[in-house]
């Protein structure tokens, strides 16, 4: 499985951990547990690049993941992670003077980002995603939607500030897809506005965020290289939401003034930041999966009915790794559209949070500390007197 760096297409990248078949679907949930459990799974290898640091799984295959209306990785259902979008729609407004300008975002989920946006800015917006689920079309904030994949080429509208929140890891040609936006702002003054998981806090934790559909890693480094080697220049990135996101904001003909980010851009420190992260990652992985799966035998052992609070992806690839034998008393999601419906492979059923009230478990486990404050919040509010354990 050699390949070249995707980022500064100077490397060949090097496995440095297998994960073994992983659920692909880790955003679809069934209707019904057999089903779930003969969900597809896919392999999961990591390669590394020892020049930049780009990480990306080897053994990825488009084939067995098609995106379409039926998959379901909505976060706009937290309201930490509703008013980290809200905050991100006053900057972008703010520092680009939208109104009349047209923006395009690409992976707009069910939309919620980019008519904010053009609320908020008066831009107007075109949303592509082919887990759009919502009615095709103008919609009365400025934006129109389409379901399916954004045009490539001379078929893309053309555009002011493009926007791509948690896509670009899931696309097989990282680089051609900036290639192609860069060549197609052609010699017009445009921004881009990128935001990724970050990869440093992945690989240097646990892992659980390292599922089949994120096929790129992207730590500070690796992302400014694909990003001026596509033609772009940095105009600012950093890290977002408690360290788990990072973002790059690009420039095409913005001609010679200053930056936009007081920042400076990354270079080698961070760089060797995540190469340390990669030398250890299998075996922290591999802990991190033992130390799970003895905690929970304890707790149920205890008699704490232990749960897990949230069946985002991150949940799905704990429940893989820590509980595919299903010793979990339930798993809880704020999505009413996952209560009663089964997880892939491991087919875990997801319940509304307030059944807790009922079952009056005494360990509750999360796996994204971003939502720590607010599900405390909740199962105070349910009466659930519970140790909150963060994985
Ligand atoms: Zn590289």
């Amino acid at each position: 499985m050699s390949r070249t760096c995707d980022a500064c297409a100077e490397g060949t990248l090097v496995t440095f951990a297998d994960l073994g078949d992983i659920p692909v679907l880790c955003g679809v949930h069934w209707a019904d547990a057999g089903a779930a459990a003969a969900s597809p799974v896919g392999r999961m290898t990591l390669g590394y690049c020892p020049n930049c640091a780009y990480v990306r799984n080897l053994a990825f295959d488009p084939a067995v993941l098609v995106y379409d209306k039926t998959m379901d990785t909505n976060l706009h259902f937290s309201p930490a992670f509703q008013a980290f979008s809200a905050e991100l729609v006053k900057h972008l407004a703010g520092r680009y003077q939208l109104a009349g300008k047209r923006v395009l975002d690409i992976g707009c989920g069910q939309g919620e980002f980019l008519r904010e946006l053009c609320h908020h800015s008066g831009a107007t917006g075109v949303g592509y995603d082919a887990m759009y689920a919502g009615v095709e079309g103008p919609d009365p904030s400025g934006a129109e939607f389409h379901s399916g994949y954004a045009p490539r080429g001379a078929e893309l509208p053309s555009f002011d500030l493009f926007t791509s929140r948690h896509w670009f890891e899931h696309i097989a040609d990282p680089y051609e897809f900036l290639a192609d936006l860069r060549a197609q702002a052609g010699d017009r003054e445009v921004h881009g506005y990128i935001e990724v998981p970050d990869a440093v806090y992945d690989l240097s934790t646990a892992g659980w965020e390292v599922i089949y559909p994120h096929v790129s890693y992207f730590d500070a480094y690796s992302l400014v290289r694909i990003a001026e080697r596509a033609g772009w220049r940095v105009e600012d990135t950093g890290t977002l939401f408690g360290g788990m996101f990072r973002f790059i904001e690009l420039s095409a003909n913005a001609g010679d003034r200053p930056r936009l980010g007081d920042q400076p851009i990354p270079g080698p420190a961070e760089k060797e930041r995540q190469l340390a992260a990669v030398s250890t990652f299998q075996e922290r992985n591999a802990a991190e999966q033992k130390r799970w799966r003895s905690r929970i035998a304890e707790l149920v052992e205890a008699g704490a009915k232990p749960v897990m609070w949230g069946a985002g992806s991150r949940g799905v690839q704990f429940l893989t790794f820590a509980d595919a034998d299903k010793r979990l008393a339930a798993v809880v999601d704020v999505n009413p559209r996952k209560w009663g419906r089964y997880l892939p492979v491991t087919a875990h059923r997801v319940d509304d949070p307030a059944t807790l009230t009922s079952l009056q478990p005494t360990a509750v486990i999360i796996t994204n500390p971003s939502y720590q404050k607010e599900i405390a919040a909740a199962l105070v509010e349910l009466g659930v007197e519970a140790e909150l354990l963060i994985a």
